[in-house]
């Protein structure tokens, strides 16, 4: 079956034909460790791994990298501020290195609470300072790039065309360039490639051009090329990325080998609080700390984002997140339920769960349509009949989910769920009874039987008690 893409380099959605019909090579830019990553920056990470889930779901092997910016990315997202880093080293009293780490860990903690898949490679920007510096010295010999007092610069002129990615109006960026943070920068749009270090400066390696350190983009060029090759099949990051960091690494990717490296290029919309901006910055962002400190399994925010297009925007209420986690218990009972179910399935039955199981393909396949997935992942929890088959299908459809469908339900949850499953048989039981279906109200007044229920049927309805 087909797989369309929406591509942001194409602004429409593309089938995707790997490069290599083997193995996929797929590049995303990974956290920036100097604070804890938010629900924000995770939403992305839960995007990227439903992508990798469906094309192993489509029977492809996966090469994924995804770097761990250490060094480089500046508070403004430009070419002027603090390093964020160091930022966040100074407040916290702590070196970089220490920053680092700490923030990684706890990044990978997260990813594994979410039942998200690491990438194949993990390469951290500070480890590759001198594939990064070899890459700005291809630049500078290809005529791409043009040193000041205070940087080295891409000189975007020397383009065919610059942008082409975004839509960032570069004639208005002249005309509004008042100040320029370097007067000696020949275009607006120029970036830094590498910065010179004003003494102090705390992360500082040797160059042609002195002590200095790297720009934010040129990391994820020199890395994507170590690891994927010139050419690559997919590269992702939030959407914020597209008119910086995306596009300029583009532009250096072309000026060193003449290549866009990517062929799709994806992106994950934002997670908004409040109909506003989450973010770290910004100081107004929960973490997956805070929603497992109020008592919820953390994989009730992946079902959660779930809910959403990855292309549109969503919103973090803490009700959504209270449905989530009841519909996360629901899903795994039902799966239990199945498990150990015996219900016989005729061939009717077989092909209702066999379209279903089509549906989600390619509900999947079609630009990662969670939303539409998770309709038919419903119609199969909830089919009527209970059988170890539609456990196994629901098994299948969580290689893509990834919920951890196959955990038992605490106790607790556990009765919960089973009243809530009588309660709906019961509900069919009494729309047969208005029906005057009476051989389908024994039916399932059989199986609420075995399911450890008497039903009696009185002036006042049907009533429930527990088989002693
Ligand atoms: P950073 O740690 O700032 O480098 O960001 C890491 C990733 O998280 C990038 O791909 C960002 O685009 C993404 N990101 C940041 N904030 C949000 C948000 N509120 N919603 C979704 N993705 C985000
Ligand atoms: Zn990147």
């Amino acid at each position: 079956m087909d797989i369309n893409l929406y591509n942001t380099l194409t602004k429409r959605k593309d089938k995707f034909e790997p490069i290599d019909s083997k193995e996929v090579r797929i590049y995303s830019c990974g956290p920036t460790v100097y604070k804890n990553a938010t629900i924000g920056n995770i939403r992305t990470n839960i995007f990227q791994d439903v992508l990798r889930r469906v094309l192993k779901y489509n029977g492809y092997k996966i090469k994924h990298a995804m770097n761990i910016t250490d060094v480089g990315h500046l508070v403004s997202d430009g070419d002027d501020g603090e390093d964020k880093m160091l930022k966040s080293a100074r407040e916290e009293k702590k070196t970089p290195l220490q920053i680092a780490e700490h923030y990684t860990k706890l990044f990978f903690e997260d990813l594994e609470e979410l039942n998200i898949e690491t990438p194949e490679i993990i390469c951290k920007a500070t480890e590759h300072i001198n594939e990064m510096l070899e890459y700005v010295k291809k630049l500078m010999e290809n005529g791409y790039a043009y040193e000041t007092s205070t940087a080295i610069y891409f000189d975007i002129s020397k383009l065919d065309k610059y942008p082409i990615l975004s839509n960032i109006d570069i004639e208005k960026q002249k005309a509004g360039a008042r100040v320029e943070v370097d007067e000696e920068k020949r275009n607006p749009s120029d970036f830094a490639l590498w910065i010179k270090a004003p003494e102090n400066h705390l992360m500082k390696w040797d160059s042609p051009w002195g002590l200095s350190y790297p720009g934010w983009h040129i990391e994820c060029s020199a890395m994507g090329q170590k690891y994927l090759g010139d050419e690559f099949d997919i590269h992702t990051g939030g959407i914020d990325l597209v008119p910086t960091h995306h596009e300029n690494e583009i532009a250096q990717s072309k000026g060193k080998c003449g290549k866009i490296p990517a062929k799709y290029w994806i992106h994950g919309e934002y997670l908004l609080i409040d109909g506003g901006k989450m973010s770290k910055s910004l100081g107004n962002a929960y973490l997956i700390k805070d929603i497992k400190e109020k008592g919820y399994d953390p994989i009730s925010y992946k079902l959660f984002s779930y809910s959403c297009h990855y292309r549109n925007k969503l919103n973090f209420t803490w009700a959504g997140i209270e449905s989530a986690s009841k519909s996360l218990e629901k899903l795994r009972n039902s799966y239990q339920v199945n498990l150990k179910g015996n219900d016989e399935l005729t061939s009717s039955d077989l092909e209702k769960l066999k379209e279903a199981e089509e549906n989600f393909h390619k509900a999947i396949n079609d630009d990662l349509n969670m939303p539409l997935a998770m309709s038919f992942v419903w119609e199969v929890a909830k089919y009527e009949k209970k059988n170890e088959q539609i456990a196994k299908l629901l098994e299948k459809f969580d290689t893509v989910l990834g919920i951890k469908i196959d955990k038992i339900n605490s106790k607790e949850e556990q009765s919960e769920e089973i009243e809530q499953e009588i309660i709906e048989l019961l509900e069919q039981r009494k729309i047969a009874r208005e029906n005057k279906d009476w051989a389908k109200s024994d039916e399932i007044r059989d199986i609420i039987n075995q399911k450890g229920y008497i039903v009696k049927d009185t002036k006042e309805g049907q009533k429930l008690e527990k088989n002693k």
